[in-house]
């Protein structure tokens, strides 16, 4: 059974979905705003939170670093409107996936399952990742480079590792806003390159001087041992 926290003001939809996953055999608690939901993030510890953007009292992309801070629960966004700008600012806060409304309970169990099947497949038995001085560990989701431990965000961990994971290929913007928002959404080239940039600065490098992240133009991003000769 999975808990399931229900963030959503609507009143007709925040009963439909309570109904629906309950129906469904999942436990459902629900809250009506931002803050009593941060609350219940606390205090009920759910396995997923469906969080509606659009709250009352606080903005929900403050409620979703909110959650971020306090740990790496699931967050499943519903927004009102397919509002490109609105979805890449909720995904790169840290929210996982999202249901525009209309939504249908299918669609919405499917999403989640989706997302708690990820979730579920990070904490296995993979093995660190090393490139040149790099080391990518996804048990710890710590990675460190010649020893010293690199402080990065969620989304760039996911976007070193896919990149360290193969090393010497060119990954698409496509494959990694795949790979690490889970979505093909519009505008996301930039977010790929903003968060690259990011990456680089922690990694003590740029883009017209790179080490290890190689940007093929046009196509995409190469990482590179820069320490094995001829692999540069
Ligand atoms: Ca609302």
């Amino acid at each position: 059974m999975t808990s399931i926290l229900v963030v959503e003001d609507d009143t007709a939809i925040r009963s439909a979905l309570s109904r629906g996953l309950t129906e469904r055999g999942h436990a459902v608690t629900v809250a009506s705003a931002g803050l009593t939901g941060l609350e219940l993030v606390v205090n009920a510890r759910p396995d997923l939170v469906l969080l509606d953007l659009g709250l009352p009292d606080i903005d929900g992309l403050q409620v979703i670093a909110m959650i971020r801070a306090v740990g790496e629960i699931p967050i499943i966004v519903i927004t009102a409107q397919d509002d490109d700008t609105m979805l890449v600012q909720a995904l790169d806060a840290g929210a996982d996936d999202y249901v525009i409304k209309p939504f249908s309970l299918a669609q919405i169990d499917a999403r989640m399952r989706a997302v708690l099947r990820r979730g579920g497949s990070t904490g296995g038995e993979e093995e660190p990742v090393v490139v040149g001085e790099l080391v990518v560990d996804p048990r710890s989701r710590t990675a460190t480079l010649a020893g010293d431990r690199l402080e990065l965000s969620r989304k760039e961990f996911d976007l070193l590792l896919v990149l360290a994971s193969r090393p010497g290929q060119v990954v698409s913007r496509r494959d990694l806003l795949a790979e690490v928002w889970q979505q093909g959404y519009g505008g996301g080239d930039r977010t790929v390159d903003v968060h690259l940039s990011w990456l680089r600065r922690k990694l003590g490098e740029t883009a017209a001087e790179p080490r290890y992240l190689h940007t093929v133009r046009g196509v995409g991003v190469r990482m590179v041992d820069p320490t094995s000769p001829g692999d540069g």
